[in-house]
Order: C-alpha cells, then structure tokens, then sequence
C-alpha cells in the first residue's frame, strides 16, 4: 500500500538496483557478505541489505535484481518500456554505479551472445521484430539511431567516421537544439536510418571501438564518459493516419567512484569534476521532477541539457543503479545505494 503511494508520488520514475556476481578478480575476503536481500514477503525482489562496519543499511526499489538474474530476467522487466516508445513515448534508461559495477554488461553486454546482449541489443530485436507485426495493422515505422558520449561536458560523434585519433571533433560544435515539437537536434551529429537489428549491430560495434577508456587505479577500462545511444521511432498508419513519434534512449553513465578512491590528479581531476558535475545534475533533475519542481536544472549539465525533452513531462525514465558485491568497494555500493534512492 505504502509503495502505490510513492510509486504514484514519483510519477514516471522507476529506480531498479542490479547486483553483479562476485568475480575471480574481486579482492580476497570477497566471501565475506556484505550485501543480502531480505526474503520477507513485502520485502522480496525490491530490497537490499548493506553491511559496513557492523551497521545494516538497508533500501527499498521497484525492483532489486540479485547476481543471479540473467540478462534475459532483466530485459523481461524493461520490454514495456521498449513498447512504450513504439507508442510515441520517451523513453530514457540509465545505468548509474561506480566503474566495474556492470553498468556496461547491463547495458550492452556482448550483443554477440545471445545470453550475455544486454539491453541495447534485446531493445533493438524487441523493436524490429514488432515493427514487422504491426506492419499487418497498417502501421510503417522509420527508426534512426545516433550514438554520442558527453566527456568532459563535450560531445563526442561515436559515428562520424569512426576516427579515435581526432578526439577533438575536428572543429564540429554539436550544438544541441530544442524545437517546439519537442524535437532534439544536435549539429553535425551522424543519424543513421536503420532497415534491420544486424545493420545496428555493426554500428554499435565500431562505436563501442571508439569509446573514449581511461586509466585509473580502479579499473584500466574505465569509462570517464557517458555513453548515449538515441532510437527515434516515427510510425505512421497508413490507413487510419494516426502517427507516433517515440524517442528511446540508453544511457552508459560515466563511472560515479569518488574522487580519491581514484588518485585522479590533473587530466584525471577534470574528467572526475566533469563526471561529478554532471551525475549531481542529473540527480537534481530527477528529484525536481519527482517532486514536481516548478523549476527542473536541466541546463546544468550537457547529458541533462540533452535529454531535456525526454525527461518530465508524460516521458519514461528507469534508473538502474548498479552494485558491485566486492567489500572493497562497499563503501562505493553505499554511496550508489543512497544516490538511487534520493531519486527512488
Ligand atoms: P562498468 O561498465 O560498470 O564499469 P562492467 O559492465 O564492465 O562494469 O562490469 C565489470 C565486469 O563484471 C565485467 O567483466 C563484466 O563482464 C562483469 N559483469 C558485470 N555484471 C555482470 C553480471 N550480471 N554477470 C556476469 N558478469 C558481470
Ligand atoms: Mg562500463
């Protein structure tokens, strides 16, 4: 009873928390449970129990996937939402979590393995597959795809050339612009029409190529940068002229580990104040949005800034906050946990 209320509070914002299993890599005493999931009848599937030194945190989501939920389990969960943007809406997941967390297997997986493709790759079957059987009712859709990261408050094009070595635009500005139709438009930025799910999948392989990695203590794969793959879905019926225009998009955010845990210094220090700057600004939109805030901060950040017209209004949004089981990173969980349920 208490949960309708905020789910109904919150409007349009669902929060799940995925925990990865332990693996080889992770720190010795890794047996030493620091995260449980209560198995009450109330608290089953949404809650989790946080250990640190002797003290129990415990938080409650819409969902709460334990290591052992398959892609698969995940997907099943999402694929309304994949629905809904076939029906006009926006749609914005994001991945949220400090670097090794398993925000990049949530998200993309290896979309070569049909039981490790994450949700980028099953979103994308979903859509093709049902966009050929509602071709039976009259309906003909065009979906465009554009993939971009925001790294240090600036875009970068994942598809224009695929070029790792120009990492500075080659003086492109990507200049983001709204329309009165709620439209996003961003200068220069490559949009590809896309016929089939094998066509995507190429693409989303040379941009994962051109990722921007950086180097830190954590992780040698670390992502500093938010990754945003954009489907736009326009559907007409061709017999009853009803038209949709949904937009989905899926969001890799940058790695949320604090600042010293890193030993960021120079270059580093930016990138981490730029990944700070724009993951509180994200934050700040949520929770003005989930509080029905007169004023949303959207122009904060250039990921909020971005998705502006995907965000509030009548538009979906899932945040999954993702949890490694690592103690050595328990005090990283904690700080993800609390950040997920300030927009929870
Ligand atoms: P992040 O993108 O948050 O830095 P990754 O997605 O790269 O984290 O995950 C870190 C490591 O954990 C990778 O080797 C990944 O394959 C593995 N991993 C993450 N989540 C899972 C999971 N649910 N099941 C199995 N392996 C996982
Ligand atoms: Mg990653």
């Amino acid at each position: 009873k208490l949960h309708n209320t905020i789910l109904e509070l919150k409007g349009n914002i669902r929060v799940f928390c995925r925990v990865r299993p332990l693996l080889s890599e992770d720190g010795v005493g890794a047996e030493a449970n620091v995260i449980s999931f209560p198995t009450s009848m109330e608290a089953q599937g949404r809650s989790i129990d946080l250990a640190q030194n002797g003290q129990k945190h415990s938080f409650t989501f819409d969902k709460v996937f334990t290591p052992e939920a398959s892609q698969e389990d995940v997907f099943v969960e999402i694929s309304q939402l994949v629905q809904s943007a076939l029906d006009g809406y926006k749609v914005c997941i994001f991945a949220y979590g400090q670097t090794g967390s398993g925000k990049t297997h949530t998200m993309m997986g290896n979309p070569e393995s049909s039981e490790n493709k994450g949700l980028i790759p099953r979103t994308l079957e979903q859509v093709f597959e049902t966009r050929q059987s509602l071709q039976a009712q009259g309906w003909k859709y065009e979906m465009q795809v554009s993939m971009l990261e925001i790294y240090n408050e600036t875009i970068r094009d994942l598809l224009s050339g695929f070029d790792a070595s120009r990492p500075e635009n080659g003086g492109k500005q990507y200049t983001i612009k709204h329309d009165a139709n709620g439209h996003t438009h961003v200068s220069d930025l490559t949009v590809v029409d896309v016929q089939s799910s094998s066509k995507v999948s190429s693409l989303l392989r040379r941009a994962a190529q051109t990722r921007s990695v950086g180097k830190t203590q954590m992780n040698e794969n670390s992502s500093r940068s938010h990754f945003v793959f954009t489907l736009r879905i326009s559907g007409v019926n061709e017999s009853t002229e009803q038209q949709v225009q949904g937009v989905l998009n899926l969001i890799d955010l940058a790695g949320s580990e604090r600042l010293s845990k890193s030993g960021s210094t120079g270059d580093r220090l930016k990138e981490t104040q730029a990944i700070n700057k724009s993951l509180s600004s994200l934050s700040d939109v949520i929770f003005a949005l989930a509080k029905k805030e007169e004023h949303v901060p959207f122009r904060n950040s250039k990921l909020t800034y971005l998705l502006q017209p995907c965000l509030g209004g009548d538009s979906k949004t899932l945040m999954f906050v993702n949890v490694s089981p690592d103690p050595s990173s328990t005090g990283e969980s904690l700080c993800s946990l609390r950040f997920a349920a300030r927009v929870n």
